[in-house]
């Protein structure tokens, strides 16, 4: 996907074939084994990757998955979008990303504790914060980017908070990065809705997915007055068309981990989630969520894209016929929320020098506004698809960075 799309915007651009491979090929590939004791005494060993795409425009930036899908293909694809996104929000970073290929749910605490610390213990050579910082994403979370700087720290033999963002506020995180993402794709919807002269309020909304993503982006909607009439996980799925209590939502998830044993007779099929009429509909959880015969069937006004890579090509072809119906805000700028936060919790650990919520909250919107005004003056120039103007709008600035930093001979 990460290839096809980028074929497209090379076309749109006109980038002669030689200069293709240089923009898209990952600079750095790594895989490690990561053993580590079992509660029962035994080993087990994990796979672990690592993906940093580009360097041109300073250290590499990017989540790290704990989930059994993981390989290095997913793990260069999500690399690739991140460089896109961070160009786009004009951040100085190029993209990465990593994961170990294991279903955290099976491993105990101590467990997740042993494989995380080892994972970042084999990074260690690749990974400093003038280098590539990492962050949390599916399947890790503040925890889990606490252990990874405090085993990065004793390793160097001082404090590092500046190697992952993402911490928890207690070790140098900044304040609203875990509700970043969340926050920033509620923020866009109310961007979209303005220039489409919808009202918000009373708008309806479906959210797939309820991790740190999806529950943000629900309770952040509903507080905007948007009704939530649908949301799933991967154990439950609940639609109700008079709106769902979205905070009994929350600490239900909070208490439970899951969303199952929510409700009976609210259960419905997932599969009609994102398909269910509402104004706004929000992919949080997974990649490849829409193909063609869904989007064919989207019945929303907004497609907020919260997860990385939901709409295969095929489905994107279907959407840009459908261009004048669904108003997409396409993944690269919708989910930015997360590493623009990320980047000032970077900001904040080399300074030393903290900012309050308002703060943070306020220079988000001014970054997302801004990216948000450039995809539109491009799309609406061009007569490209949202997708289109965004990631050239990225893959434009990578490359004139490369063209006058020259290549090393
Ligand atoms: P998470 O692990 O906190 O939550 C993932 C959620 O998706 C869980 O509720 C899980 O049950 C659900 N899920 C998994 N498979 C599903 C399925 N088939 N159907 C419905 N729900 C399913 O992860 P997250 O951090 O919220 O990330 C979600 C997406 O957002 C990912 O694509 C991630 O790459 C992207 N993203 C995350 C961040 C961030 O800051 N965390 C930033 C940008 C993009």
């Amino acid at each position: 996907m990460a290839r096809e799309q980028f074929q497209v915007i090379a076309d749109y651009l006109a980038i002669p074939e030689d200069e293709r491979d240089r923009l898209l090929y990952p600079k750095r590939a790594i895989a490690v084994a990561c053993p580590i004791h079992r509660d029962d005494g035994k080993t087990s060993v994990f796979m672990g990757f690592r993906v940093q795409h580009h360097l041109t425009l300073g250290p590499t930036k990017g989540g790290t998955r704990f989930a059994p899908s993981v390989d290095i293909g997913e793990v260069a694809a999500l690399a690739v979008w991140m460089s896109w996104k961070c160009a786009l929000a004009g951040l100085p970073y190029g993209g990465a990303k990593g994961g170990v290929r294991v279903d955290p749910r099976s491993l105990s605490l101590r467990e997740l504790e042993g494989l995380s610390r080892r994972y970042m213990q084999e990074m260690i050579p690749f990974v400093g914060p003038q280098t590539d910082v990492m962050a949390p994403d599916m399947g890790t979370n503040e925890q889990v980017m606490a252990w990874f700087m405090d085993t990065y720290s004793m390793y160097q033999g001082q404090t590092v908070t500046e190697i992952v963002t993402g911490k928890p506020v207690a070790s140098g995180g900044t304040e609203g990065r875990r509700e970043a993402t969340g926050r920033g794709i509620a923020f866009l919807v109310g961007r979209a809705t303005e220039r489409l002269q919808m009202n918000p309020m009373g708008a309806t909304a479906v959210v797939q997915g309820f991790g740190n993503v999806g529950s943000v982006a629900a309770a952040s909607l509903a507080r905007m007055g948007v009704k939530i009439v649908g949301v799933s996980d991967h154990t439950a799925c609940y639609i109700d068309p008079k709106g769902l209590d979205v905070a009994a939502l929350e600490r239900h998830a909070a208490e439970r981990g899951v969303l199952a044993g929510f409700s009976t007779e609210l259960l419905a099929d997932p599969s009609e989630l994102l398909v269910q009429p509402c104004d706004i509909a929000v992919p949080a959880a997974v990649e490849r969520v829409i193909d063609a015969d869904i989007a064919t069937r989207l019945r929303c006004r907004i497609l907020a894209e919260g997860a990385n890579g939901p709409t295969t090509p095929d489905a994107d072809r279907v959407l840009n016929q459908r261009r004048g119906e669904v108003f997409v805000i396409p993944d690269i700028l919708c989910n930015a929320g997360g590493v623009i936060v990320s980047y000032f919790e970077w900001v904040q650990d080399l300074q030393h020098f903290f900012w309050d919520e308002a703060e943070v909250l306020n220079r988000l919107n001014h970054v997302l506004d801004r990216a948000f005004t450039r995809v539109m003056a491009r799309a609406g120039r061009d007569d490209v698809p949202h997708r289109t103007a965004a990631m050239a709008i990225g893959v434009e600035k990578v490359r004139n960075a490369k063209q006058v930093r020259g290549l090393f001979p």
